[in-house]
């Protein structure tokens, strides 16, 4: 036990120690707010004998959460931490549903729709009510209801106090939305952190034995948690008030999303006795690096005050990259990651590149593999966000919920059954004609007087979906989905299409396969299904990845809150991207903690790189530099000629050589092999090295050796032996391969 307590500061010790009673930690970034909690609930485990199942930790991600278990599991010794309760809000909270939500009338095979789920159910009550996308878009509207509902104003209240001609739109939306829910036994996002407060005021009994349960809670990124995330963890925490908090209210970033910076800086109102812990040792980042972050930071009017020093040397100055244009910055970076590796032994996973928007990272990413660099993007499209994923698990989410009519409109027709959307109309007015469920129409349709053609299609989909409900009541969760895709026929219509994309799809859909047996092998529970799409329906776009590959990781500042790297490369520094157009003061102010927060990431080389024009909706724009850039000390930051910023001349020359070529001791790549765009050839030509015995990478099955590479252009086809995840042959094209 002393060991544990020998790995941390004094003012850390102390807040690890003091097990009972509110407790708060503020401190900037990098000074082990994340490292209290772990070794803290490791501490109530082993020094206060508390059983994992009392403790409550919240993180901001599923990947957090699985690393803080591994942590604790390292720190104590393996399984310590089975039982303990830790995970999202989201996560936990869904957990909790499961057992208790037919308290307040849904089953607890509810379904979970993510924002891309509700987005298309919001669309389609705007088609139903006569809202046009073009007067009011549809994320607005569903922007509207989201707010609304973490706000807990119901729709009839929302109704009566809807001010604007979007409000007005969106309250009509947001009724038959929820309706529509209700109906379909499914809950939002939002509803999983509002429905727990329902269930607490319809139960103040389960409320209390929760509160009895849960001795010890912790929370993780507590700046950035919600109305609903803020009062979900008072109410839980009211009995033993063992409530421990981290934060740094400078990293406050999602205001967007409806997270309220008043839950940190009132804290303190909520629990008058709070014992409150700051940390001031920064034990990540460069004395340079810090210093550039503070000196952001200071200039942001709303904030608390806070010391943060650095526990390292000076290090490296930062180094300001200029470009003329978005893919010469890539080009760049791209130049600073190889002799990074080649002449300072950087491994890739030790880099990382970020960007303000999403759009930024295509150019990067092609870039990159022209320079062959490994790379892995985070948050873009995940996994679960392809349509065939999407499909496979509106089958699952229907075969455990058949009150989900969302996803049996995803399916019905799916592959295609000759069921046309007028028959689908037809059926649906049969249905609230009874008051049932689509489903139960459909079963009934006989007695509906619809044409035998469509009697026999409906016939033979009941007979699968009920087969398949039966595999699902004896069977695991493979046993459903092969037996799914073997019954419905999804994937001999994808081989048969045997287009480039069908075959990628299909391969797509053995990985889920494969998915399965996994959660099929480490679970037997019976609520297996359940399990596994709470699973899915619930990974964050932050989620993904074996740790141990190397690759370059991009992201967005947003993602990349709480994580750490030695190299780090801000891209865009640009006004109007970085900071994104703002309107109000409170904007640049969120924007600035945003840079803070990519800053202070980096542990010992920090990259900013700006380019002088940038496509925007197809059109080149002239950039000006980022504000940001100039509220740095110029005294730290170098320039591509060797200089530091302070005596840098006001305009600097873009000669692409510069500072790369004096870097890494080679000229600059010529333009024409760079690739891509312009008059560049283009990535997919035969002269990418793919071929016999080359290893390469793929962002899903991992890395892998060519065998045999055939065909041309968009056929070319490559055999790869995947370490793990077998043999496989892939459409270049589409398998975005990076050889390693
Ligand atoms: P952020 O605000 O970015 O979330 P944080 O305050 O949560 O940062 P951590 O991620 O917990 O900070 O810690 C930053 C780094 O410093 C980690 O690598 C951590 O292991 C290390 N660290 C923290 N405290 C100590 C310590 N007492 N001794 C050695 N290393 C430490
Ligand atoms: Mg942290």
């Amino acid at each position: 036990m002393t060991d544990l307590l020998q790995q941390l500061n004094d003012v850390q010790r102390k807040a690890v120690q003091t097990t009972s009673g509110p407790v708060m930690v503020l401190a900037g970034a990098g000074s082990g707010k994340t490292r209290v909690i772990t070794y803290r609930i490791a501490y109530l485990i082993e020094h206060e004998r508390v059983a994992p199942h009392q403790i409550l930790a919240l993180t901001f991600t599923n990947k957090a959460a699985r690393e803080m278990r591994d942590r604790i599991d390292d720190l104590l010794y393996p399984g310590s931490t089975r039982g303990l309760w830790i995970g999202t809000f989201h996560s936990i909270f869904a957990r909790l549903l499961r057992n208790y939500i037919h308290l307040i009338g849904y089953t607890s095979n509810f379904s979970i729709y993510d924002a891309d789920d509700s987005k298309s159910l919001i669309k389609q009550v705007m088609k139903e009510l006569g809202i046009s996308t073009d007067s009011v878009p549809v994320n607005t509207v569903q922007g509207i209801i989201s707010r609304a509902k973490n706000s807990f104003i119901m729709p009839a209240e929302f109704q009566r106090d809807a001010s604007d001609y979007n409000q007005q739109k969106a309250a009509k939306v947001y009724e038959v939305y929820a309706r529509k829910l209700r109906e379909n036994n499914a809950l939002d996002f939002d509803d999983l952190l509002i429905k727990p407060l329902e269930l607490f005021d319809k139960s103040p009994e389960l409320l209390e034995s929760l509160q009895d349960y849960f001795r010890y809670i912790l929370i993780d990124e507590y700046q950035d948690t919600n109305r609903a995330q803020y009062l979900v963890a008072k109410r839980l925490a009211a009995k033993h008030r063992n409530i421990f908090v981290v934060g740094d209210d400078a990293q406050s970033i999602y205001s967007w999303r409806g997270a309220d910076i008043t839950n940190i800086l009132n804290f303190q109102d909520d629990y008058q006795d709070t014992a409150v812990f700051k940390l001031v040792e920064n034990y990540r980042s460069t004395r340079t690096i810090l210093r550039a972050a503070n000196g952001v930071i200071s200039r942001n009017r709303r904030q608390i005050e806070k010391e943060l020093v650095s526990h390292r040397d000076d290090g490296e100055p930062l180094f300001l990259l200029e470009s003329f244009n978005e893919k010469r910055e890539a080009d760049k970076v791209g130049e600073h990651i190889q002799s990074l590796k080649m002449l300072h032994g950087y491994d890739y996973r030790q880099m990382a590149v970020f960007y303000r928007t999403n759009a930024q990272s295509r150019v990067m990413e092609d870039v990159l593999r022209i320079h062959r660099i490994p790379y892995r993007i985070f948050g873009s499209v995940s996994f679960y966000k392809r349509k065939e994923i999407k499909d496979a698990v509106a089958y699952l989410r229907f075969i455990v919920n058949d009150q989900d009519s969302e996803s049996l409109l995803r399916i019905i027709n799916f592959p295609p059954r000759k069921i046309g959307q007028a028959s689908i109309v037809k059926l649906r007015e049969y249905a609230d004609a009874r008051g049932v469920s689509l489903y139960e129409a459909i079963r009934n349709a006989p007695d509906g007087g619809f044409q035998t053609r469509l009697l026999n299609a409906l016939k033979g989909f009941v007979s699968m979906i009920e087969q398949l409900k039966m595999i699902a009541e004896e069977g695991t969760v493979y046993d459903v989905l092969s037996n799914l895709y073997e019954l419905s026929g999804i994937t001999s219509l994808l081989q048969a299409e045997n287009t480039p994309e069908s075959l990628t799809r299909y391969e797509n859909l053995q990985e889920l396969l494969s998915m399965a047996r996994d959660f099929s092998d480490h679970n037997q529970g019976a609520n297996g299904l359940n399990e596994f799409l709470n699973d899915i329906s619930l990974a964050t776009d932050y989620d993904e990845t074996p740790e141990s590959e190397n690759y370059v990781s991009l992201m967005t500042v947003h993602a990349a809150k709480g994580l750490e790297f030695p190299v780090v490369f801000i891209t865009g520094l640009e006004e109007k991207l970085f900071p994104l157009n703002c309107y109000e003061p409170e904007e640049l102010e969120e924007e600035r903690r945003l840079f803070y927060v990519a800053l202070t990431r980096a542990e010992e080389r920090l990259f900013l790189s700006w380019s002088k024009s940038r496509y925007h909706y197809g059109q080149p724009q002239v950039c000006m530099r980022s504000s940001f850039v100039d509220e740095i000390d110029s005294e730290i930051v170098m320039t591509e000629g060797g200089r530091s910023l302070s005596d840098a001349p006001l305009r600097q020359r873009d000669d692409g050589g510069g500072y790369a070529g004096r870097f890494n001791g080679r000229p600059a790549v010529p333009e024409a092999v760079r690739g891509r765009g312009g008059s560049a050839p283009a990535a997919s030509s035969e002269s990418d090295g793919l071929r016999k015995g080359v290893r390469v990478h793929h962002a899903m099955f991992g890395p892998g050796e060519v065998l045999s590479v055939q065909g041309r252009g968009e056929q070319r086809k490559a055999r790869i032996r995947f370490r793990t995840a077998g043999e496989k042959t892939l459409m270049v094209q589409y398998a975005k391969l990076n050889i390693v």
